[in-house]
């Protein structure tokens, strides 16, 4: 049963957003999306956009994606995250209540065991290997309650603790015996100096994420994703990324920019124009 106070909401075409509060009241934001079976697809198509207006249900693919914590102290220039100044670590149970929030709001209409995927995304609010041990955790308690669900993790790669997490997340992948888990990097850019100004923590080079690329081969049929939400004038070298990395052990993913208050002010602004619609 979740707790949260909910400070406000938006609906769009594929599903809502919400602003919650904890019950120390700070400020969290959720996800509820979904997406038709096509969009899984992304590889062959080399495309998830929709070319009509074919949603599909929370039967087809259903998406909750959670904050892990509030705010978040890495303060990168496009993220909105930026616009709060204080931020703390969420608990196993409050990331675990987020899930129960989006299925309590749809308990009338739709179960996550109806969902042909029923997907859990870490990818609101903070830095997941920042709050590891609770991430790790929530996991659990998530893939425990929700036997149906696959969870996508995305991190920035910080030094500090990622080489750690990697391992937790690949037991966790054995223990449960199911290939449920998606890894992904957020890298942004392909020249680790303009990757230094787009996410301000010390982190592993894009050469070093190989290592993890094929590490994570050994115990998943799911290639480790690097993420690329381009900005402006940004490298994206593809010539580079083929020098480093085998091209069975990654996909590549170009995301487009939520442009925002912290992003505008930071001058940046996205090279995929296309709009979600409303
Ligand atoms: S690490 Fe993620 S949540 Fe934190 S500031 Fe960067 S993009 Fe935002």
């Amino acid at each position: 049963m979740s707790n949260f106070k909910v400070t406000a909401s938006r609906n769009f075409a594929n599903g809502s957003v919400y602003a919650l509060r904890t019950e120390d009241d700070y400020p969290i934001e959720t996800t509820d999306t979904f997406l038709p079976m096509i969009t899984r697809d992304a590889e062959a198509r080399g495309t998830n956009e929709l070319v009509l207006a074919n949603f599909g249900s929370r039967k087809d693919r259903w998406m909750i994606g959670v904050s892990v914590m509030s705010g978040c102290p890495v303060r990168c220039p496009f993220c909105a995250t930026g616009a709060l100044k204080k931020w703390r670590n969420l608990t196993a149970e409050e990331i675990l209540a987020q899930v129960d929030f989006i299925v309590e709001k749809n308990q009338d209409r739709f179960k996550p065991t109806d969902a042909e995927e029923f997907r859990i995304l870490f990818t609101r609010m903070g830095e997941p290997v920042m709050n590891k041990d609770e991430v790790l955790k929530a996991i659990k308690l998530i893939k425990n309650k929700y036997p149906h669900a696959t969870v996508a993790l995305s991190t920035a790669g910080p030094k500090v603790g990622t080489k750690e997490f990697f391992e937790e997340v690949k037991k966790i992948v054995e223990e449960y015996q199911d290939d449920f888990i998606q890894f992904q990097f957020s890298v942004h850019s392909t020249d680790d100096k303009q990757r230094d100004f787009l996410q301000p923590v010390k982190k592993y080079q894009l050469a070093e994420l190989k290592e993890f690329a094929d590490e994570w081969k050994k115990v998943s049929e799911r290639k480790v994703t690097l993420n690329f939400t381009l900005c402006d004038d940004n490298e994206f070298d593809a010539e580079k990324i083929e020098k480093y990395f085998l091209a069975d052990s990654i996909f590549i993913k170009l995301s487009p920019l939520n442009e925002n208050n912290i992003s505008t002010k930071n001058h940046l602004s996205g090279v995929i124009t296309a709009k979600n619609l409303a």
